[in-house]
C-alpha cells in the first residue's frame, strides 16, 4: 500500500524534475533517496510498506508471545519444548517446511501444546528474488505439511529473514494468510552475547509484544529460561500469539 503511493509520489517529482529541465543530478540523488526507502520499507518487516505485518499488540496488559524461528531443529527444539512444557508457557514455532518433513515427530511434538506455523518450505536466501507464483506454492507446500500434522488450515505466515515484497505480498492476500512479525528481535543467532540480548530484552518488553528467537541453539535454549523467569517475576503474561492477535 505504502509502496504504490511512494511510488506514485516519486513518479511524479521526477517527471516534474525532467520536464523543468532540473539538473540531471538532483534526478539521481531522487532516485537514491528513492531506492533508500524501498530498501528500508522491504527489509523492515513492521514497516507495512507492502502489507500488513501483525508486530505487536497495543495493550496496557503486561502480557507478551514468544515466537521461534527456522525449526523444527532434531537438537534442540526438544529441548525447548520441554523448558515450555515444564512451565506451561505457549510459544509459536515458525518452522521451515524442509526442516517438517525431516523432524515430522518433532513438528508433531510442538503442535500438541503449541502453534505450528508456516516460515516457508525451503527457506532459501533468494525466496525474496522468487516470483510471487513460487512464493505461493512454497507457503501451501508447507501449509500442508502443517496440515497433515495439525489437522487444520494454518493461517499464520513469517516472511524468510523477515523480507517482504510485492511478490509475498501478493502470496499473502491469494492464500488469506496472516504475515506475523516482530516488536522485539533479539539477534539470538549473531555473535550478540547472552547477557546483551536479556538486557536489551528487560529494557523494550512494554506489553503486548512478540519476541523473535530461534530454536536451535544452546544460547536461546538459556535466554528462555531467563526470560521465563524475569516474566513470572515481574507479572509478566506469556500468551500465545492467538490470545495476543484476538
Ligand atoms: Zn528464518
Amino acid at each position: 500500500m505504502k509502496f504504490k503511493i511512494i511510488t506514485l509520489i516519486f513518479v511524479l517529482i521526477i517527471g516534474l524534475e525532467i520536464t523543468l529541465k532540473i539538473d540531471l543530478f538532483l534526478i539521481i540523488l531522487t532516485l537514491i533517496l528513492y531506492l533508500i526507502i524501498v530498501i528500508y520499507g522491504s527489509s523492515v518487516i513492521c514497516s507495512n510498506f507492502y502489507f500488513k505485518s501483525f508486530c505487536k499488540k497495543q495493550t496496557n496488559k503486561k502480557i507478551f508471545a514468544i515466537t521461534f524461528d527456522d525449526g523444527p531443529n532434531k537438537e534442540f527444539t526438544p529441548k525447548f519444548l520441554d523448558v515450555l512444557n515444564k512451565e506451561n508457557i505457549p510459544a509459536t514455532f515458525f518452522c521451515i517446511g524442509k526442516n517438517i518433513e525431516k523432524n515430522t515427530n518433532i513438528a508433531k511434538q510442538i503442535s500438541k501444546n503449541h502453534l505450528l506455523a508456516n516460515h516457508s518450505y525451503s527457506h532459501s536466501n533468494f525466496f525474496d528474488i522468487y516470483p510471487s507464483s513460487r512464493v505461493i506454492d512454497e507457503i501451501k507446500k508447507t501449509n500442508k505439511l502443517i496440515k497433515d500434522i495439525t489437522g487444520n488450515n494454518n493461517l499464520y505466515f513469517r516472511p524468510p529473514f523477515g523480507v517482504t515484497n510485492p511478490n509475498i505480498a501478493k502470496a499473502i492476500s491469494k492464500l488469506n494468510i496472516k504475515s506475523i512479525g516482530w516488536s522485539i528481535r533479539t539477534f539470538d543467532t549473531t555473535n550478540k552475547t547472552e547477557k546483551n540480548i536479556f538486557n536489551d530484552f528487560k529494557k523494550n518488553i512494554t506489553g503486548g509484544d512478540i519476541i523473535l528467537l530461534h530454536d536451535n541453539n544452546q544460547k536461546t535454549l538459556n535466554l528462555l529460561t531467563k526470560i521465563i523467569k524475569y516474566a513470572q517475576k515481574n507479572d509478566f503474561k506469556i500468551v500465545s500469539l492467538e490470545e495476543l492477535i484476538n
